[in-house]
């Protein structure tokens, strides 16, 4: 006899990310040359002061369990960063390290949710964060942003989305899949309506922070406005800036209340993070920054690449991205349309269906985000992949019909 799932797993889709690099990596195995263009990870290396950093802890024996949320030694250096980058005061007791930025999220929502706790998510959102919200019994409540906002929400919306049973307010910025960052004043006018309404937490996903274009200053909710400190989970992680996706380290401030009930979660599942990474991420985190710069400036000469091959398609636009390596593309006058292998496009899922099979390259559909119709195109891979990437998006929209 099968194995009878649980109704948790059953409110759960897969990560349809995942899904699409794995039919790429399948594509590719049979010999077929496939541009993936579906990975949310830096195609550069980890920074070799950090790999040093790692190679020593090993070295040294710091190879046993560690504190279950964090080595002391790392808690404190992300109270050096918060405060340095973000003018935020924490203490020890207010940090938590987990596993990446992933379980840091997961971790917080099961600590907190009950049935029938709604969590508010600008869409298009990144995939996990539905998911895990019903997973851990709450219920996800989009909020729809559109290109005309540059995929950004308004305040009226937020308010108007706001319920006695909102529980969380989840705001990434930079986004994933979008790539939009809010200005300060832009989080100003959301923190406005969160003061009004005092039951709702905020969890912000600040894990794009340091890629950002064009002078594109990052902010963060609880800096803006402090008064929302008190009610505020700033995450973050070392995965995207310090190109560490394989560590696994992600980290968060917040409430001294919320962190222990973090913690007891797990003290119960995970245990802590590797001890080696953890050391890996002070290197990271107390390190020198300079290569941060180096690596935007090749980020941004990517972004205009894609952009200008997405304007030149007929039928795609998108909004200049404020950072991030994401380019999320409407292709809303595609649909009805035929391909020139004679493929009906119904909606984005079958767009990328149908990029894959007739030009190879992989994208993600705007409909794992809650962003349809559109798709989204990472950026980070090589300028000769975007190059070739381009030229067949720009001839696939050139034999539609
Ligand atoms: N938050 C966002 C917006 C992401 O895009 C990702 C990874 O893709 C994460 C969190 C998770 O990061 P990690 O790999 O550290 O779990």
């Amino acid at each position: 006899m099968d194995i009878e799932l649980s109704q948790a797993l059953a409110r759960v889709q897969p990560s349809a990310t995942l899904a699409v690099t794995q039919k790429a990596s399948e594509l590719k195995a049979q010999g077929i040359d496939v541009i993936s263009l579906g990975a949310g990870e830096p195609d550069f290396d980890t920074p070799e002061h950090v790999k040093q950093a790692a190679i020593d802890a090993i070295r040294a024996g710091k190879t046993k369990y560690t504190a279950v949320d964090g080595l002391p030694e790392l808690k404190e250096a992300i109270c050096g960063k918060f405060k340095r980058e973000n003018q935020l005061e924490y203490v020890p007791s207010q940090i938590s390290v987990a596993p990446g930025g992933k379980p840091i999220l997961f971790n917080a929502l099961i600590a907190t949710l009950n049935p029938g706790d709604e969590v508010l998510i600008p869409a298009p959102y990144w995939v996990s964060y539905p998911e895990m919200v019903r997973l851990c019994g709450g219920e996800p409540k989009t909020i729809p942003a559109d290109i005309q906002t540059g995929f950004k929400i308004k305040p009226e919306a937020l308010d108007a989305a706001i319920t006695p049973q909102t529980k969380w307010f989840i705001f990434n910025s930079p986004s994933n899949p979008t790539g939009a960052g809010y200005t300060a004043e832009e989080i100003r006018e959301l923190a406005e309506v969160l003061l009004r309404h005092p039951h709702v937490w905020v969890m912000t996903d600040d894990m794009y922070e340091h890629i950002a274009y064009d002078g594109f200053r990052f902010a963060t909710m609880a800096e803006v406005e402090p008064n929302l400190k008190d009610r505020t989970l700033t995450t973050n992680g070392v995965s995207k800036a310090f190109a560490m996706t394989g560590w696994r380290i992600g980290y968060a401030g917040g409430p001294a209340k919320l962190i222990t009930a973090m913690r007891k979660v797990m003290s119960q599942t995970t245990s802590n993070a590797t001890s080696i990474s953890q050391w890996a991420a002070v290197g990271a985190l107390t390190g020198p920054m300079d290569f941060v710069e180096e690596r935007n400036a090749a980020f941004k000469r990517r972004r205009d690449l894609v952009l200008a091959d997405i304007n030149a398609s007929a039928g795609l636009s998108a909004p200049v991205p404020e950072g991030a390596f994401y380019i999320f593309a409407d292709c809303g006058p595609w649909i009805g349309k035929t391909s020139a292998k004679g493929n009906s496009l119904k909606d984005d899922v079958g767009v990328c269906a149908a990029l894959l099979e007739e030009e190879a390259v992989a994208a993600v559909p705007g409909a794992a985000f809650g962003g349809s119709p559109g798709f989204r195109i990472s950026y980070a891979t090589s300028d000769e992949a975007l190059i070739e990437a381009g030229k067949r998006i720009r001839r696939f929209a050139e034999g539609l019909e």
